[in-house]
């Protein structure tokens, strides 16, 4: 259905594969420290280096011209950055022209219950909150801050909003693992599917991964020991794989990029808020637009170099996760967003 719509210059990877996803990270920063994306003290990228919004807004314009259909904003914490409402309403007569399907964002949840609203008006429809337990004290020690019950309000606000919500959920052996079946009772309880992510070895942290590591596989055979998991024919392009669970009735997701490779059917890229563009989240290969777009090149030179980067889009990604070995990239995942 998507392919129909698709214009004549709509970009194709060196593989076949179109791209018609693009996730955009508004900003590295954010309110949280989760163990597994940053260090409790991070150096960001300087004020002179992000894109401003009518920056990237000139971007995203590019690629809905050709082809993207989805944009996802993320960061960093996308509501952190002010402004960035106004930058969902101008994103949004995309949606209106009928060039976008999809505008939607993925958030820790901390300032949902202020922008819930605002973001149905300017025609979100679903939202991704990452939450990682339901304990106090686990999530504080997860997030590095004591701010469960703010992310839980930020829900509420953004259901009774209209939203439709999915939970992220990343598997740590040590702090989550025996909190997951609970975790998923409770999303499908309400209403809403979850999706558990494996750690991916992103970025330089202060402890061993190795040790918080929980392959998705295991973690289904477990889950399969006392519920029914009914496989879903769908596929989001993505890394998702996903399944019904009989006994909630709700859809579980699993992202499995160590234990099962997804890049076939990849049909993404990954715009960071300097304007790097990241062909794969597993590779450190990318093209920089910022230097081309504050040179003053036309939107003509730019497509061109959009198409070249295109090009360069890898087959694969290529993480591996072991003991003692250093990170597979040195960025950390709120570079470029998950
Ligand atoms: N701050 C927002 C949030 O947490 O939803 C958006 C950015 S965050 C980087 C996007 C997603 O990446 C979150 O669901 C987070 O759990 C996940 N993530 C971060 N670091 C990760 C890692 N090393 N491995 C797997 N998932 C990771
Ligand atoms: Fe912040 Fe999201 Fe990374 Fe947690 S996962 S530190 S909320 S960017």
């Amino acid at each position: 259905m998507i392919e129909k719509r698709l214009p004549p210059s709509a970009f194709v990877d060196g593989f076949g594969r179109r791209i018609t996803y693009l996730r955009v990270s508004v900003t590295d920063r954010c309110d949280l420290r989760c163990l597994y994306c940053m260090n409790e003290r991070m150096t960001f990228a300087p004020k002179a280096d992000v894109l401003t919004f009518e920056e990237l807004d000139r971007l995203c314009a590019l690629f809905v011209r050709r082809g993207v259909r989805k944009l996802r904003l993320t960061g960093g914490e996308p509501l952190m950055r002010r402004g960035v409402l106004d930058f969902v309403r101008d994103l949004s007569h995309h949606l209106r022209s009928g060039a976008l399907e999809e505008l939607t964002l993925t958030t820790n949840g901390t300032r949902l219950a202020d922008c819930a609203a605002d973001l149905f008006a300017a025609g979100v429809r679903r939202i991704n909150v990452s939450l990682d337990s339901l304990d106090r004290e686990t999530f504080a020690r997860i997030a590095r801050s004591d701010r469960l019950q703010q992310v839980l309000e930020g829900i509420a606000a953004a259901r009774a909003a209209g939203l439709s919500v999915k939970i992220n959920t990343v598997a740590l052996r040590r702090d989550n693992a025996r909190e997951i079946p609970a975790l998923i009772r409770w999303a499908h309880a309400l209403g809403m599917d979850l999706t558990l992510i494996e750690t991916m070895p992103l970025g330089d942290m202060e402890e061993d991964r190795t040790d918080q590591f929980v392959s998705l596989a295991a973690l289904r055979r477990e889950l399969e020991s006392f519920w029914t998991l009914d496989d879903l024919p769908e596929t989001s392009g993505g890394p998702s794989r996903y399944v019904r669970v009989r006994e909630t009735g709700g859809k579980l997701g699993f992202i499995t990029p160590l234990s099962h490779n997804f890049c076939a059917t990849c049909n993404r890229v990954r715009l960071t808020c300097t304007g790097q563009l990241f062909l794969c989240l597993g590779r450190e290969d990318n093209v920089d637009l910022r230097a081309p777009l504050r040179d003053g090149h036309g939107d003509d030179a730019l497509d061109r170099l959009l198409d070249e980067a295109m090009t360069r889009k890898p087959k694969a990604h290529d993480f591996v996760i072991e003991h003692g070995r250093s990170p597979a990239l040195a960025r950390h995942m709120s570079t470029t967003g998950g």
